[in-house]
C-alpha cells in the first residue's frame, strides 16, 4: 500500500512528499515547505543524481524480488512495495503523490476514471442496507450510480436540496446513514458547496463527508479545509486540462475516526490479509489502504501508466490554466447576460450566495470555467445556436483548454424525469458552456454570430 504520501496536512506548511520510482515513497524529506504553485510543477517526485528529471512512464506490470519472504511482507500489507500495477505502479504513484500534496491528503489512490474514483470511495464505506445522504446537483454519472446501480446492491440514497437549511437536511439522517456527499460546485447547477453545513451534520452524527472535487480543483478549492474527510477527483477534466484522458483520484484527509462503532469493517480483521486491522495497523491512512487493498485489488479500477504521466503534466499547469478559464468564463458569462437573446445565465460569483461561498471556502476570487445559460426560444432555437458555433464545439466533456457546449436535458441527464431535473437544477433550455483557455474575443465573438442565428 502505498504510503504514497502518508503524512500532509496542508502543502503549505509542510515539506514536500516525493516518491522515486521503482522505490516506496519517501517517508519524510528535509525539503522547505512549497507553495501551491511549486506543488503543482515538482511535488510528488524527487529524481536523485543522473535519474531522470520528469516523472518516467514505468510500463510494466511486474516488480523484482530477491526472497519469498520479502513479497510475502508485501502482500500481507506488513511492508510496502510494488507487487502489481493492478495495486500500485511507479509512475501512477508519482501521480498520486502530487495529487495528495496538492488537496493536503494523508494518502491518495488514483483509479481508472472519476467513476470509479466515487464508486470506490463509496463502496469502502458502505455495506447493503446502508444509506447515502447525497446532494441531489450531481453530475449525471454519480446520480446515476447512487439511483439506481447501488439502489440494486441494497444502498439506498436519499438525495437533499443542497440550499436546504442544516435541520432540513439533518432530518434525512438515519441510523443506518453512513457518509454524506456532495460535489464542490455541483455538476451543472453550479452551486458551490455548503461546506460548513453538511461538515457540521457528518460530524454530529460521526459519518464522513466526501467531496467531488474535479470542477474546482485544489487550485480553488481544497475540501479538507473545510471540514471533508474524503476528496474524490475526475482526473479526466481540469487534472488533464487538455481531453486526453480518461481517470481519477480519491483522496484521504486522514481526519475521520473509522472506530467510532459505526464502521465494522474497518475495525475487525480483514482474512484476505492474514487479520490486518485497518484502524489499528494504518491509524493515518485506514481508509486509503482498505480502498487500495480490497476494492482495488477486486474491482480492477486501476489508472495506466501513460494516464497517470499525462495527469501528471497537466497537474504541472493546472495554476496557470485556472486563473485562464475563470476570467474567460466570467467575461463571457457577462457578455450573454446583457444580449438580448439570452433568457438568463449562471456563473459562480454572479449571485450574492456564490459570491459569499467563493470568499468564505475558495482559494482565488474565481468560479472555474464552467458557466450556463438559456437561449430565449424552443428547443430549435438551441439546435440552431449550437450548429452555427464555429471556435466552440457541441462536445459530453468539460474543463477542456478548448471550449465546448453541451445540452444537459438531451444529452448528460436524459435518464431524468423532470421532477429530478429541476432538483439538479437543469431547465429545458439549459446551455452548459465549459470555457477554455482561448482568446476570450474569438469565444465572445463566436457566441455572438451563433446567437444570431439562434
Ligand atoms: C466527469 C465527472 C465525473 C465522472 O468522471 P469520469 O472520469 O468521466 O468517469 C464525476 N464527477 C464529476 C463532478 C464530473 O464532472
Amino acid at each position: 500500500m502505498s504510503k504514497t504520501a502518508a503524512s500532509r496536512k496542508s502543502p503549505k506548511k509542510e515539506s514536500a512528499q516525493k516518491v522515486r520510482p521503482g522505490q516506496p515513497a519517501a517517508s519524510e524529506t528535509a525539503a522547505p515547505p512549497l507553495s501551491f504553485d511549486t506543488l503543482c510543477i515538482q511535488g510528488g517526485y524527487d529524481p536523485k543524481v543522473s535519474e531522470p528529471r520528469i516523472l518516467p512512464i514505468v510500463q510494466s506490470t511486474t516488480y523484482k524480488y530477491d526472497d519469498i519472504d520479502h513479497v510475502n511482507r508485501i502482500m500481507t500489507l506488513q511492508a510496502f512495495g510494488h507487487k502489481y500495477s493492478r495495486t500500485s505502479n511507479p509512475t501512477v504513484a508519482g501521480f498520486e503523490a502530487r495529487m495528495n500534496l496538492l488537496e493536503g491528503g494523508t494518502a491518495t489512490v488514483a483509479t481508472a476514471s472519476g467513476q470509479a474514483a466515487n464508486l470506490l470511495a463509496i463502496i469502502t464505506i458502505v455495506r447493503p442496507g446502508d444509506h447515502i445522504l447525497a446532494a441531489s446537483q450531481l453530475y449525471g454519472g454519480t446520480f446515476t450510480l447512487l439511483n439506481s446501480t447501488l439502489k440494486k446492491f441494497g444502498i439506498e440514497t436519499t438525495f437533499f436540496d443542497p440550499n436546504a437549511s442544516r435541520a432540513d437536511v439533518e432530518k434525512l439522517v438515519r441510523p443506518e446513514t453512513r457518509l454524506i456527499f456532495g460535489e464542490t460546485l455541483g455538476n451543472p447547477g453550479l452551486a458551490i458547496l455548503d461546506f460548513d453545513k453538511l461538515a457540521h451534520i457528518a460530524k454530529k452524527h460521526g459519518i464522513p463527508f466526501i467531496v467531488d472535487n474535479s470542477l474546482a480543483t485544489a487550485w480553488l478549492c481544497q475540501p479538507f479545509k473545510h471540514g471533508a474527510n474524503i476528496v474524490t477527483y475526475s482526473a479526466t477534466k481540469y487534472v488533464d486540462g487538455h481531453a486526453t484522458s480518461i481517470g481519477g483520484a480519491v483522496i484521504d484527509g486522514g481526519n475521520f475516526d473509522w472506530a467510532n462503532g459505526k464502521f465494522p469493517d474497518f475495525t475487525t480483521p480483514d482474512p484476505t490479509y492474514n487479520g490486518v486491522i485497518y484502524t489499528q495497523n494504518f491509524p493515518q491512512t485506514a481508509f486509503l489502504v482498505k480502498a487500495r487493498a480490497q476494492f482495488l485489488r477486486d474491482f480492477g479500477g486501476c489508472l495506466s501508466p501513460l494516464n497517470a504521466f499525462l495527469f501528471n503534466l497537466g497537474l504541472e499547469t493546472l495554476h496557470l490554466r485556472m486563473p485562464r478559464h475563470g476570467e474567460n468564463a466570467l467575461a463571457l458569462a457577462r457578455f450573454l447576460a446583457k444580449h438580448s437573446k439570452v433568457a438568463w445565465v449562471n456563473y459562480p460569483g454572479l449571485d450574492a450566495t456564490g459570491k459569499k461561498r467563493i470568499e468564505k471556502y475558495f482559494r482565488h476570487k474565481n468560479g472555474s470555467g464552467i458557466l450556463t445559460f438559456g437561449i430565449k426560444g424552443d428547443l430549435d432555437s438551441v439546435r440552431r445556436f449550437v450548429k452555427r458555433l464555429r471556435v466552440a464545439a457541441l462536445v459530453v466533456h468539460v474543463a477542456d483548454a478548448r471550449t465546448g457546449v453541451l445540452h444537459p436535458a438531451s444529452s448528460t441527464h436524459a435518464q431524468m424525469n423532470e421532477k429530478q431535473l429541476l432538483a439538479a437544477g437543469i431547465t429545458p433550455d439549459m446551455i452548459r458552456v465549459s470555457v477554455g483557455t482561448e482568446d476570450v474575443a474569438d469565444l465572445i465573438a463566436d457566441f455572438d454570430q451563433a446567437l444570431a442565428a439562434a
